[in-house]
């Protein structure tokens, strides 16, 4: 029977040694691999012999922009990039003013491709490794690209593409946060009406990221900085194979800065509007006491969103003010605190409260424990609408924090906390905001040119 193999080899005697790889790989992995390296040359071949083919089509120059003169063939000159395939060369007229402006060659076969001068590689070369470094480090990034396709590029390159990248997303985060300062509202994301019936659920954290203390050097002890990270996910429902229902997440957005709680707070409510904050039958603010985030809740969310105290971190403070008072190693302190605890969860969040004064306005008592139990009181007192677990509960509604504390560990600790890791400003902001088009799925919009990328 005639074979598509003899044919191959028939062609090109070059591609001898791949296909006496392939005829004798004995294992099903060996044979697939040699399969894999036969197939990438033959790409290459299959790619270049289009371009010698379209390179040949007469060009119709178009007219210098110095002086309008037609520009002249300077005949053929070679080019090449680097792409998943490997490397691709092919030929290309090249044209010149005959007037001898200075405004370069021009390739119109290049434009017609989508090239631009000096570029080096093939978009879909740099999608996919500034997609690996998005998981992995650069060198790693690196390593597996040249394992797993014919992409021979070093880590310093992709640093190089992560940086560009980034530096795109970042400014049109910025010119979408300038518009929306000057009043201009985003555009509301589409989603299905199962999805815009469910419940909208934010919130925010903080994590520690390693950083250089100085610009261009490794010297230096470790400066940690704070990275603000936020989240929206829809809250919906899944069935067990037991029957019941549970709740579940759906359609995570996150947005981080580097930076302070107002940098947080307008990338937050242009992600909020995007998510359809307004529009959402309702809104859940959820997030522990930290870092001025309840500040940024009554400024900026109140009037869109219920707020909820986490119930872990409501419960540990009650705890933290009650054993200044009872000594927290006495039966007496933690029992009086699990029957706090549970009346809290069950709804009498008041009635915990009375317990607390009453307890500070006890006679004799010593002047840290009054001091503890007040600062406790006070704290519940200005969180009394966040802390009525039993309606929550009831509404379906997550009363612990840890949507975003696993988010910030996603996000953050998984790329950026590696053993030994030390982050530059802008080296950290660029890839961030990489981490972020990917998980927000913007990611492909930032490589036009090329197909999108799997959805891990
Ligand atoms: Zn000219």
């Amino acid at each position: 029977m005639s074979c598509l193999i003899d044919t191959i080899r028939e062609i090109s005697p070059e591609w001898q040694t791949q296909v006496d790889e392939l005829e004798n790989a004995p294992t099903i992995s060996l044979l697939i691999m040699a399969a894999w390296q036969l197939a990438r040359v033959l790409a290459v071949r299959l790619v270049e012999e289009i371009l010698a083919k379209r390179s040949q089509v007469k060009a119709e120059w178009e007219l210098c922009p110095k002086c309008g003169k037609r520009l002249q063939s300077k005949g053929f000159k070679p080019r090449q990039i680097k792409s998943i395939i490997g490397e691709v060369k092919w030929e290309r007229r090249l044209g010149r003013c005959s007037n001898k402006c200075a405004i370069g060659q021009v390739a119109p076969l290049d434009k017609e491709l989508g090239l631009i001068s000096h570029q080096k590689s093939d978009p879909g070369l740099q999608q996919a490794a500034c997609l690996l470094a998005i998981f992995v480090p650069f060198e790693t990034a690196a390593m597996l690209l040249r394992q797993l396709t014919g992409g021979d590029v070093c880590g310093q390159a992709i640093w190089e593409w992560v940086q560009s990248v980034g530096q795109r997303m970042m400014k049109s985060l910025e010119a979408e946060l300038e518009a929306l300062a000057a009043g201009e509202l985003p555009e509301t994301e589409a989603i299905s009406a199962e999805t815009a019936a469910q419940t909208l659920l934010m919130g925010a954290d903080g994590v520690m990221v390693p950083f250089r203390p100085q610009a261009k050097t490794s010297e230096g002890k470790t400066k940690w900085r704070e990275v603000k990270v936020a989240i929206f996910a829809r809250l919906g429902q899944v069935r067990t194979r037991a029957g019941k229902l549970i709740p579940r997440l759906y359609r995570h957005r996150v947005v981080a800065v580097l930076g302070n709680i107002d940098d947080l707070s307008e990338r937050m409510w242009l992600e909020g509007l995007k998510q359809g904050i307004k529009e959402a039958p309702q809104v859940v603010w959820l997030s522990d006491g930290a870092r001025g985030l309840w500040r940024l809740f009554d400024e900026r969310f109140q009037a869109y969103a219920t707020g909820v105290l986490d119930f872990y971190h409501a419960a540990q403070n009650v705890w933290s003010g009650v054993k200044v008072w009872l000594d927290g190693r006495t039966t007496r302190c933690q029992d009086w605190f699990t029957d706090a605890r549970h009346r809290l969860r069950h709804g009498q969040a008041s009635n915990v409260l009375d317990d607390i004064k009453a307890a500070a306005a006890l006679p004799g008592l010593p002047a840290a424990a009054q001091q503890s139990l007040t600062k406790l009181y006070n704290y519940l007192d200005k969180h009394r609408d966040h802390i009525q677990y039993d309606k929550l509960k009831e509404m379906g509604f997550p009363i612990g924090s840890g949507l975003v504390e696993s988010t910030c560990k996603w996000l953050i600790q998984q790329r950026f906390k590696g053993v030994g890791m030390r982050w530059s400003e802008d080296g950290f902001n660029h890839l961030l905001h990489l981490r972020l088009a990917w998980v927000n799925g913007r990611f492909d919009s930032f490589f036009p040119a090329s197909t999108p990328s799997p959805k891990l």
